[in-house]
């Protein structure tokens, strides 16, 4: 397991109390909380070299374009992603497959065609294809989940029969914990001659990944998740697609050429990366690999995989709890119900307690319908959680449960 006693102290906002209670943050897959080695990046960047980037010819802008491109070759050795220029940054996942979405899908999806996601995608990676499918006559086709929680890889077969253009997947499931064998998935995709996007919000926090052993064609993540600031995140993709898409959005910085009718466009990536880039989310993002590297991301996944098992463990004694989710293959988010608390009711309980859970749909209404179930709460862990967090947990939710009478 992980120092998190030592780690706890490089987070400045885990020292706040929160009702007269530690605070124990357990909504690490809505977003994490920042280190100080990440807070003092962005200052120092502001301090230091802050100016716009890829324009200026003096030396605090040649220092400012520096930084930001440093953070690009950082975000590709941390995914191993194909060259430095495979990765685009972005605003996060969603804008990542929105660009995909509104780039390739628009000049690649045609009437007819169909795009396959699945029933445990987050809303980010089912209403960019919904949108797009609309747009041009395409079939969306939503692929089952098996009633343990993982994508139905008979019903996933099926889907790929109908040839289509592009299957989009999550490689861990923020509302289950499943992380699913997306190199297995991508690979039976491109047999079927589709291009895959993988949604890695819940991955590259929490795993080592691999871009190129996944091979898939698409990869989206999320920077806030992950150490680093809000807005910051990356889409990373072969190189030869980005090469063939058209851009994304208009403006300064992704052109080559601009005469009065027409323009020509830059280079991959900056071709993808229209106007003003977010450079302090940047700088951010490469503190927080550099953080995460040194503790080492198979430690990070080991840690949090032990939390998530001592808390189904410890919360499945808790009669009229319901766990969901697969028992193994999966990742530290901990979804469940209790009897029948409402969720939101049960997060605000918890609150008192100091304890930060979430409740709701977590953006995969699909996958609610399927369960069976309006809401539920979730608990997700990082570095800086331990057992002890897990214990305080699961004795809130014991005393809401006396709170509620349940079972009634
Ligand atoms: N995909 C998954 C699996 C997620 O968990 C999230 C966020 O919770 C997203 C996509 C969207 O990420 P963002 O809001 O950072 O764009």
């Amino acid at each position: 397991m992980l120092e998190t006693q030592k780690l706890r102290r490089d987070f400045p906002i885990l020292e706040r109390q929160e009702n007269g209670k530690r605070l124990v943050y357990l909504d690490n897959a809505a977003t994490s909380q920042k280190p100080r080695k990440v807070l003092e990046a962005i200052e120092h960047y502001y301090r230091c070299h802050n100016a716009n980037v890829h324009r200026g010819a003096y030396g605090l802008a040649v220092e400012a374009t520096d930084a930001y491109e440093a953070a690009r070759t950082t975000v590709a050795r941390f995914v191993n992603a194909w060259t430095r220029e495979a990765v685009v940054f972005t605003r996060g996942t969603t804008e990542s497959i929105n660009l995909v979405a509104g780039s390739w899908g628009r000049a690649n999806v045609q009437r007819g065609d169909s795009v396959v996601v699945t029933a445990m995608d987050h809303h980010s990676n089912i209403v960019p294809w919904q949108i797009l499918c609309q747009e041009k006559g395409a079939k969306l086709r939503m692929v089952e989940i098996t009633a343990d929680g993982r994508i139905d890889l008979a019903d996933y077969g099926k889907a790929l029969d109908a040839k289509p253009k592009l299957v989009a997947f999550p490689y861990v499931s923020n509302s289950l914990g499943t992380v699913n064998p997306a190199a297995q998935l991508s690979k039976l995709a491109h047999a079927a001659g589709a291009v895959t996007v993988v949604d890695g919000a819940q991955s590259t926090p929490h795993l080592r990944v691999d871009v190129q052993a996944l091979d898939c064609d698409f990869y989206a993540f999320s920077g806030h998740k992950m150490l680093a600031p809000m807005g910051s995140g990356a889409l990373v993709a072969k190189p030869a697609l980005l090469d063939a898409m058209p851009p994304y959005h208009g403006g300064g910085e992704m052109i080559e050429r601009v005469w009065d009718d027409r323009s020509t466009w830059n280079k991959v990536p900056h071709k993808f990366e229209g106007g003003t880039p977010n450079v302090e989310a940047a700088v951010g993002l490469e503190a927080a690999i550099a953080y995460l590297e040194h503790l080492g991301m198979d430690r990070v996944a080991e840690h949090e995989q032990e939390l998530a098992r001592v808390a189904i463990e410890r919360l499945s004694q808790i009669e009229g709890v319901t766990i969901y989710g697969p028992r193994d293959h999966r990742a530290g988010v901990v979804p469940f119900t209790y009897g029948d608390v409402h969720p939101h009711d049960l997060a605000t309980i918890l609150d008192r307690d100091g304890v930060c859970i979430r409740a709701g749909h977590h953006c995969t209404q699909p996958l609610m319908r399927r369960l069976g179930v309006a809401a539920t709460a979730r608990a997700s862990f990082y570095i800086y959680n331990d057992v002890d967090d897990v214990d305080v947990l699961v004795s809130a939710v014991r005393k809401a449960g006396e709170l509620f009478g349940v079972p009634a």
